[in-house]
């Protein structure tokens, strides 16, 4: 049972994600006092996923939330406490640092942010009622869900290129969808989308609808000049249109880079010393399950040399 009226801890973990809850594991069995407060989403973006093949040690594969909810137990059997609760101000300019909810001011030595990105969303009502059901954010997470289907990708940046030739491995044919004539993406990217014979380019257009009845089944595209319309039918969308660090309440506290991104220095330290950071909140180039595990694992590592360095 946790002490609900306990305010100061050894390490505060925000953020209740792979890399918040591997932190608050490293940081519980080398002993120090830890709490994790999860955030509006316990569990983070997996709790929104079905089938995860991709995470080690699952032979046949896991659901999402089951595996959240297994490394949520495994975390508070270590010993680090969990509070349920949104994180609403922090104060990083004087140790110790504090970490605030709506209803109560916590304190600790040392602090992780494994707060995460999300996705951003077309926007669309279609978006919505097909998450997981055709429409993903994450070509690597489920692109061998869509073996043989054609598919539908949205963005012109290097996550779309990357995710489109990524998904001709599996799909029979990918349809790029950006708005603008010219690409964002870097050239080398943009040059092997070109090459792919089973990449086809809609310039200027947007996804207008995506419609289907189980599953997704077609998506209705609008040329954003001439208005006009066409149906394509297609098994999956894969949305690319870049993600959102969930950075806001650092913004005044530490040094995050042109896209909100927590910069680090020497592994996993932000710019405040004592501060670290672990998983999407810093990392926009794997943005996997296990990699950011791997980032909470580090990031608690590091935390333990700098408690022991500054007693
Ligand atoms: P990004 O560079 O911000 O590109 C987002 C793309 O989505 C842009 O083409 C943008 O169109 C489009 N877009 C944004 N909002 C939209 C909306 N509401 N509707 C339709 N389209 C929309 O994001 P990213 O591609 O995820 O890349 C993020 C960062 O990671 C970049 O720095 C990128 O270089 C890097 N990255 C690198 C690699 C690699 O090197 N292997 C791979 C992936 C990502 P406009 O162009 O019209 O704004």
């Amino acid at each position: 049972m946790s002490d609900s009226t306990k305010t100061k801890y050894g390490v505060i973990i925000i953020g209740a994600g792979p890399a918040g809850y591997t932190a608050g594991i490293y940081s519980a069995r080398a002993r120090h006092d830890t709490l994790i407060i999860s955030g509006i989403l316990p569990g983070g973006q997996l709790v929104n996923t079905t089938d995860v093949e991709n995470y080690p040690g699952f032979e046949n594969g896991i659901m999402g939330p089951d595996l959240m909810m297994v490394w949520r137990k495994q975390t508070e059997r270590m010993g680090a406490t969990i509070v349920d609760d949104e994180v609403v101000k922090v104060d990083f300019k004087n140790k110790p640092f504090k970490v605030s909810t709506a209803s109560t001011e916590y304190q600790a030595d040392a602090v992780i942010i494994g707060t995460g990105a999300n996705p951003r969303k077309l926007g669309l009502e279609g978006e919505q009622s097909f998450a997981g059901k055709g429409v993903s954010y994450c070509a690597t997470c489920d692109g061998p869900f869509f073996r043989n289907l054609e598919l539908v990708v949205a963005g012109g940046g290097d996550s779309a290129m990357e995710e489109s030739t990524f998904l001709t491995k599996f799909a029979t044919k990918v349809h790029i969808v950006h708005r603008r004539k010219e690409l964002r993406a870097s050239k080398v990217m943009q040059e092997r989308a070109f090459n792919n014979p089973k990449i086809q380019f809609h310039w200027n257009s947007e996804i207008e609808e995506i419609n289907g009845n189980e599953k997704v089944q077609h998506v209705i595209l609008k040329d954003i000049q001439s208005n006009e319309k066409t149906k394509l039918e297609v098994g999956g969308v894969f949305v690319a249109i870049g993600h959102e660090p969930n950075t806001k309440l650092f913004q005044d506290q530490m040094e995050l880079d042109e896209q909100g991104y927590i910069v680090l220095k020497n592994h996993t330290e932000t710019s405040v010393p004592g501060v670290f950071a672990a998983g999407d909140v810093h990392d926009h180039r794997y943005r996997q399950a296990v990699t950011a595990a791997g980032y909470g694992c580090m990031a608690a590592i590091d935390v333990d040399k700098y408690l022991t360095e500054n007693k």
